[in-house]
């Protein structure tokens, strides 16, 4: 019995496998300090499951069209206007099983075998195997800290070859936190159509700004960046809908058309009453996301205060999302070592920075109460003393 190819070169999430391990301490009844979370650690607001709720009771529960229900897709094209200033028409946008799901099937629908796939790193972990699983090849970029962890278009332009098919940008970032400005986007989409490679924008994290960090929407900068541009967004991050599984991305159109003919034949329609959730977070008041910005800023300048005091630990203070991305390589320890050692001693979890593509860091997320994190900071500034 032999597997194909293409299941035989994945690595398994880390990052799941971390929390897993993290979630079976605790299931011992150790106190575990997680900062693995992925989600946030609000439930969804009452709003949106009320209107879930009254589609499931009224009977919505039937295959929809593979794209969409028609008044979603308008209200997200709605939303791309009013956020992002982007036009799109409802037949450019395709709702999916999640954002993931739509980056997958953006990166199906344009990349084959004998293509590369430009992805700045530290990186979101499924991007790579995405690639991979297309046929195509990843090609890193990597990125400095003192630079906030992003890729500059001249350092985009030296990793172009003619077999460079797309470039994946992610701001804000995971796992860095880091927001691209319009100016530094400008240079990057220069580059790009030099060569009409497509850019893959996952703006997932688009309302998790701070500091007055602008999130500037790539589709959005010129007509040029509108036709090479597919624009991933998502209700998991903004309405802490991670397990809703609804997504979707807006394209040019035949490339949407594309899109949709590989999710109709594989997934066809995303869960019917859960697009009714999704109207409602997309129509309803907005003011449960801004509380949790706000809390997350709380948390975020915390973080960063403590972590920065801590010697051998250096960050880049992050400006989106929510996570921190700290560079431990001054303690000599792979990052999976570092990470298993301070889960293993002080019951403290991070994800190692080898998931990301950089060993020399891990990741903390601040998706979680400020009680914990400050027990899990003292434990960590502990363990970085004792090493
Ligand atoms: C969480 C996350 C996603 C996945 O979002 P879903 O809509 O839950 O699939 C996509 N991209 C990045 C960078 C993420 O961190």
């Amino acid at each position: 019995m032999e597997l194909a190819e293409r299941a035989t070169i994945l690595t398994p999430s880390l990052t799941l496998s971390i929390d897993s391990k993290a979630k079976a301490m605790k299931a011992e009844g150790i106190d575990v300090c997680s900062f693995g979370a992925g989600e946030p650690d609000y439930d969804t607001p009452e709003h949106i499951k009320a209107a879930a709720m009254a589609s499931l009771d009224g009977g919505f529960t039937k295959y929809t069209p593979s794209s969409g229900i028609p008044e979603l897709r308008q209200a997200i094209a709605d939303k791309f206007k009013a956020d992002n200033g982007i036009d799109y028409k409802p037949s450019q946008i395709i709702v999916s099983n999640g954002a993931k799901h739509s980056c997958y099937n953006a990166i199906l629908a344009t990349c084959q075998p004998g293509d590369q796939v430009i992805i700045p790193a530290p990186y979101w972990l499924s991007y790579p195997e995405m690639v991979r699983l297309a046929g195509a090849e990843p090609v890193f970029v990597q990125t400095r800290e003192e630079n906030n962890w992003k890729m500059t278009a001249e350092e985009f332009e030296s990793a172009m070859t003619p077999r460079t098919k797309m470039v994946i940008l992610n701001s804000p970032g995971n796992p860095t936190g880091s927001v691209y400005t319009k100016e530094e986007l400008e240079a990057i989409v220069e580059v790009a159509e030099t060569e009409d490679i497509f850019i893959l924008s996952d703006e997932i994290y688009e309302k998790l700004t701070y500091d007055g960090a602008q999130h500037v929407s790539i589709a959005s900068l010129s007509p040029t960046a509108y036709n090479l541009t597919i624009t991933i967004n998502g209700f998991s991050k903004a309405y802490s809908m991670t397990g809703w599984r609804l997504g979707y991305l807006a394209a040019p159109e035949p490339v949407a058309k594309a899109i949709d003919a590989i999710q109709s034949h594989s997934t066809s329609n995303p869960c019917s009453f859960a697009q009714k959730g999704g109207l409602a977070a997309l129509k309803g008041d907005q003011t449960a996301l801004e509380d949790m910005r706000a809390e997350f800023d709380l948390r975020r300048q915390y973080m960063v205060s403590r972590l920065t005091s801590i010697p051998r630990v250096s960050v880049v203070e992050p400006k989106g999302a929510f996570y921190v991305l700290a560079n431990i390589s001054q303690f000599g320890l792979s990052s999976t070592n570092f990470a298993d050692r301070l889960l293993a001693k002080h019951h403290v979890a991070v994800v190692p920075g080898i998931a990301f593509g950089d060993d020399r860091t891990v990741r903390f997320s601040y998706a979680t109460g400020l009680d914990i994190i400050k027990k899990g900071l003292d434990r960590f500034e502990e363990f970085c003393k004792s090493l």
